[in-house]
């Protein structure tokens, strides 16, 4: 065993005791609640160990947590944008300064790998600094005058909002969402997933050590059944805010339908990364790699579909066999791992389930298709073998269906117009990833994705002023920049006559 990973299970160890010693419950109106809902397990897929009991929240407490939420508003809605910024940023520094914490506490919850996560609660951070410096202008809004009358509009924040996760890279993903909702003056309850409760109560705490006022944040744990629902239906909240499945989406929509609610959804997605025969091949190769095997291929923006032209795709594909051959599956805590276990005994199998589901639809297993073991890794971890599946159509499930693991389908095309009918050819629509060295067929095919962000030679790069979300299954609305405010405000407008302008006289 190395020294690094001797010393980050030591640290890790010293993080996660606190949630071992008493079961994990809520944080309502500014202080901890324990609950009095029935706990449940939370083991690490990293080695099967214990993590503690969590709570599931009962109705009565998730309604405690909207009220909180709905008293806070007026005031937190009131409080000066520029004190809001202020607040933003303190929250900011308080994560950098535990973002060592974060991370080790986020690998053992989730299995991510170290190298990744350790950059992701500095994400986190910088969310909040983003928005932080949008607070004192999220209000503002447009003079549209006529001869008349001055018409003018402003924002205001919508109200208490529901803030529901998942459990791929839960501390980023929750500083995506909260970050602007708290920005934009609106007050929220956060729930996030069953299988990675962690890493929210440490920004639940951060956020009120940091002088949020209370009520203003509040976190409530359990399933989504039943806590997640109940939160999705409470009368006292006008928005949720939701990242997870394409088929949840479905249902926040309609638990949320009685009570009116906004939704903001972000679901799933099956992305293509298409290789053109004239593109930089090398930089191609480390894009593909690295967009479907890092964060264990759980993510929502992984380019899970190689769509490569004909004319190179063997010699492609070769080199590509063996780079997946070489990555380094192992503990996530250990700094030199590529691949961590994945979130869950249940995703596990999922996830596995498609090697058979693709030889039985005539695909090959190039690479991996079964459970990762044996050398150092521990043997109750959720290891899985870094997946390469070769010779796929378009219309199979492993070409069509989101896996949600280091497993990448490759598909041969044959001409720019193949490219895309097969690129959109599925449910999804979240990103894209192309390679070409013609600019013009870049824009083409670009232009011609249904997809909300394309990247164009380039990996997933994030850059927080733009727009971030899908079309089709993988969601409805834009994060990022001012889109997320368009989420998490309501717009007004203010007419005021100028003069004497006529009225309509009736009934004289
Ligand atoms: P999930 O839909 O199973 O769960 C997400 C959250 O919703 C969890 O907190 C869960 O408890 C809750 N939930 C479940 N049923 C609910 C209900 N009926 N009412 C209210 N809440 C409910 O998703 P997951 O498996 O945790 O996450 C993986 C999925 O998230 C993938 O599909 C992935 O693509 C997607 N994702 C999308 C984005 C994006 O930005 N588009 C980002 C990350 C992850």
């Amino acid at each position: 065993m190395s020294t690094a990973l001797d010393t980050q299970l030591k640290n890790a160890e010293a993080a996660l005791a606190r949630f071992a010693a008493e079961p994990l419950g809520h944080w309502i109106g500014g202080r901890a609640v324990a609950g009095v809902g029935e706990a449940f397990g939370n083991r690490s897929p990293v080695d099967g160990r214990s993590l503690g009991l969590v709570v599931d929240a009962t109705a009565a407490e998730v309604a405690l947590a909207c009220e909180a939420a709905r008293d806070a508003f007026a005031g937190w809605r009131a409080t000066p944008g520029t004190e809001r910024r202020r607040v933003l940023h303190a929250i900011a520094d308080a994560i950098e300064a535990r973002a060592e914490e974060i991370a080790l506490v986020e690998c053992m919850d989730t299995g991510q790998a170290w190298r990744f996560m350790s950059k992701a609660a500095l994400r986190g951070a910088e969310n909040f600094r983003f928005f932080a410096d949008r607070a004192p202008d999220a209000a503002n809004g447009v003079s549209l005058p006529t001869d008349s009358h001055l018409n003018y509009t402003m924002r205001q924040p919508v109200g208490p909002v529901a803030v529901i996760t998942p459990w791929n890279t839960p501390f980023m993903l929750s500083t995506w969402k909260i970050a602007p909702a708290l920005a934009a003056g609106c007050t929220v309850v956060h729930k996030p997933a069953e299988w990675s409760p962690l890493s929210a109560r440490l920004l639940a705490e951060i956020m009120h050590e940091a002088g949020l006022p209370a009520g203003v944040a509040n976190l409530v744990n359990g399933f989504g059944e039943t806590t997640g629902r109940t939160l999705t239906e409470h009368p006292a909240l006008r928005a949720t805010a939701f990242i997870g499945e394409s088929s949840t989406g479905s249902l926040i929509m309609s638990q949320g339908a009685p009570t009116l609610k906004r939704v903001h959804l972000e679901l799933g997605g099956k992305n293509p990364v298409i290789v053109f025969d004239d593109a930089d091949l090398e930089r191609a190769l480390d894009a593909v790699v690295f967009m479907i095997y890092s964060l264990n291929g759980e993510r929502c923006t992984a380019s899970s579909r190689l769509l490569v032209q004909r004319s190179i795709h063997d010699g492609f594909v070769e080199r590509l066999a063996e780079r997946v051959r070489r990555l380094k599956v192992g503990h996530p805590l250990d700094p030199a791992t590529e691949v961590g276990p994945l979130v869950h005994e249940r995703h596990l199998e999922k996830v596995l389930s498609y090697a058979a589901i693709a030889r039985g639809e005539g695909a090959s297993v190039a690479v991996g298709g079964a459970r990762a073991t044996g050398a150092g890794l521990p043997p109750a971890g959720c290891f899985v073998q870094p997946t390469l599946y070769v010779g796929a159509t378009p219309s199979m499930r492993i070409a069509q269906e989101e896996i949600f693991g280091p497993v990448l389908t490759v598909i041969p095309f044959d001409d720019e117009a193949d490219a895309l009918r097969i690129a959109n050819g599925v449910r999804y629509g979240l990103a894209g990833y192309l390679w070409t060295g013609d600019v013009g067929r870049a824009n083409r095919v670009a232009q011609a994705l249904d997809v909300g962000m394309v990247w164009v030679n380039s990996e997933n790069v994030r850059h927080l002023p733009t727009p971030f979300g899908g079309m089709k299954s993988s969601g409805i609305g834009r994060d990022g920049g001012d889109w997320s405010f368009d989420f998490y405000m309501e717009t007004k407008n203010v007419a005021l006559a100028l003069g004497m302008h006529a009225i309509p006289k009736l009934g004289r």
